[in-house]
């Protein structure tokens, strides 16, 4: 019955296997690298991290997703982390680094448990009902959202993070957009909010256009700069005489022969520019590259011409315009034309850009950001970015919280009287919990240069007299009433980053054995 006298190899001899508590020992330790790594950025006193990737490029931000993805994470662990960090911008746009952090801590608090025999599974089924828990309780505390506090989350999103001055003037900006592209049933696709930016002026410049802006300009001087009561058609192809630069092999010997190839080329691209026209399209927007003849005669007829658009924009035309995209300009028709009151080119600072205005469908706006520099455009932006987000879940579900780790202070105190009543081991593990969360507020206190254990012990005290939105001023250092200071956060982020950070760290918890490829991870993490 025996098949085999030999053990039998299910591995190869390349891979590198973990076990047990060293698995969970190195995955921990690779979670908790990438927290730590984020976690002098968290708060408006937050510092600054200086990303240089390999090609030389440098990026400054605060932004922890943007740190995240920009860093180069190998480690498998350290990989859900960042995941975690993902998952956080793409539901809501903002906590990314609170969410990071957060699921460092609880991983650290749970690595006590393990080294006192606490068996994984307890330790990530407590955290599990302590989740539970944590969402009612920030249900609990969440207040209705009017437009007032929305405007004061998109502000506090935006707070640390570079446009310092021009708050206020870019959360109304923000606001407008997400109001502009909310349909019927009050849903936000922030694909319909594109943001460009414009190197130059200052960050208070910044505007607001309703429609669609290229990063073009009009392909010949002689078509009109302006064009009003637009017929915009959208090709998706390149519109030239195909086949010549591919092997076509003409056999010219004659001067007649070379006269009738140049006739004939030349009737087809005047076809090309006549289909354009007999479908009355006096906008022609396309994906690809345009003739140069072509773009003569349509210039000839007055027609506005922006070859190579990016894919996005396109996208972004044809919704605003109602435009159909065609794969051919000889496919066009009267009904394939989109419509828009005004397409422009106009001059910001330096460049150049075509403007799309007075759109048939209105559901497409364009955030146009100005600053000095690259690097502080590029840090308007993704604070910009937070603050979309945060304005689309805040509308969403109209409940905001207040920050400044009040919701923090508050799970840990409900957390605390909720873990009494929990039975077996799983209580050790709620109460970690309980004493995790409090990361926010010492890590606020931390990078603000306050002591953390002083700041902790007053918000506790403050919360136990029931004060629900005390939090920490991160300028002052004193202990105030979050709404009092406008400091406030869409629930939904504070959800989130509880519940992607608790998900991740189970996970993380469940895993005993790691079998790794070499030269990937699945040992010792990096440093960072
Ligand atoms: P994240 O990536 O998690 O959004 P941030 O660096 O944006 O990280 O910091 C967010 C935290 O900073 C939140 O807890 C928020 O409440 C807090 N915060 C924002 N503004 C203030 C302020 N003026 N005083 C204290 N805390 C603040
Ligand atoms: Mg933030």
């Amino acid at each position: 019955m025996y098949l085999y006298d030999q053990p039998i190899y299910i591995l190869s001899e390349n891979t590198r296997r973990t076990s047990g508590r060293d698995a969970q020992r190195w995955n921990i330790l690779a979670g908790r690298a990438v927290s730590s790594a984020v976690r002098t950025t968290l708060g408006p006193k937050g510092m600054d991290k200086m990303l240089v990737d390999a090609s030389g490029n440098v990026v400054v931000t605060n932004d922890g997703a943007t740190i995240l993805t920009e860093m180069d994470v190998e480690h498998p662990a350290a990989q859900m982390m960042v995941e975690v960090a993902e998952t956080q911008e793409a539901e809501t746009g903002d906590g990314t680094t609170t969410a990071v952090v957060l699921a460092g801590e609880l991983l650290s608090r749970a690595e006590d448990l393990l080294e006192n025999d606490v068996h994984p599974t307890v330790v990530a089924n407590g955290y599990r009902f302590a989740a539970a828990e944590a969402r009612s309780i920030l249900e609990g505390m969440a207040t209705p959202a009017d437009e007032g506090r929305v405007l004061e989350a998109a502000r506090t999103a935006m707070t640390g993070k570079g446009p310092e001055a021009a708050k206020e003037h870019l959360a109304d900006l923000v606001f407008r957009a997400v109001e502009a592209v909310r349909d019927a049933d009050g849903e936000v696709d922030l694909e319909n909010v594109a943001i460009e930016t414009v190197v130059g002026a200052s960050v208070d410049d910044a505007s607001l256009v309703e429609g669609v802006v290229l990063s073009k300009e009009r392909m010949r001087e002689t078509m009109p700069r302006r064009v009003g009561d637009a017929r915009v058609a959208l090709v998706d192809a390149p519109v030239e005489v195909r086949g010549t630069e591919v092997d076509a092999h003409v056999d010219l010997s004659t001067t007649e022969q070379l006269e009738a190839f140049l006739a004939h080329e030349e009737s087809e691209l005047r076809a090309m520019a006549a289909a354009v026209t007999d479908a009355g399209a006096n906008v022609l927007v396309t994906r690809k590259k345009v003739d140069d003849l072509v773009a003569g005669f349509l210039a000839k007829a007055g027609v506005f011409v922006v070859q190579r658009a990016k894919d996005g924009e396109m996208r972004a035309l044809a919704r605003a315009t109602g435009a159909k995209r065609v794969s051919s300009v000889s496919d066009l028709t009267p009904e394939d034309l989109g419509a828009a009151g005004l397409v422009e080119e106009r001059d910001v600072g330096d460049d150049t850009f075509v403007f799309v205005e007075e759109c048939a469908e209105p559901a497409s706006v364009t955030i146009l950001l100005r600053g000095g520099t690259e690097h502080v455009v590029g840090e308007v932006e993704r604070a910009v970015e937070d603050a979309l987000g945060v304005v689309r879940v805040a509308m969403r579900d109209d409940l905001v919280l207040p920050g400044g780790g009040a919701p923090e202070v508050e799970l840990a105190r409900g957390l605390r009287e909720f873990a009494s009543g929990v039975a077996g081991r799983e209580q050790l593990a709620v109460e970690a919990f309980a004493d995790a969360v409090e990361v926010i507020p010492r890590t606020l206190a931390e990078n603000a240069g306050l002591d953390p254990i002083d700041s902790v012990v007053a918000l506790r005290a403050a919360h136990e007299r029931g004060e629900t939105a005390a939090g920490l001023d991160a300028y002052t250092g004193e202990v105030s009433d979050m709404y009092d200071l406008e400091v406030v956060e869409p629930l939904a982020v504070k959800l989130q980053a509880v519940e992607g950070a608790t998900e991740c760290v189970e996970l993380l918890l469940r895993i005993d054995d790691v079998v790794a490829a070499r030269a990937s991870g699945g040992s010792a993490p990096e440093a960072f």
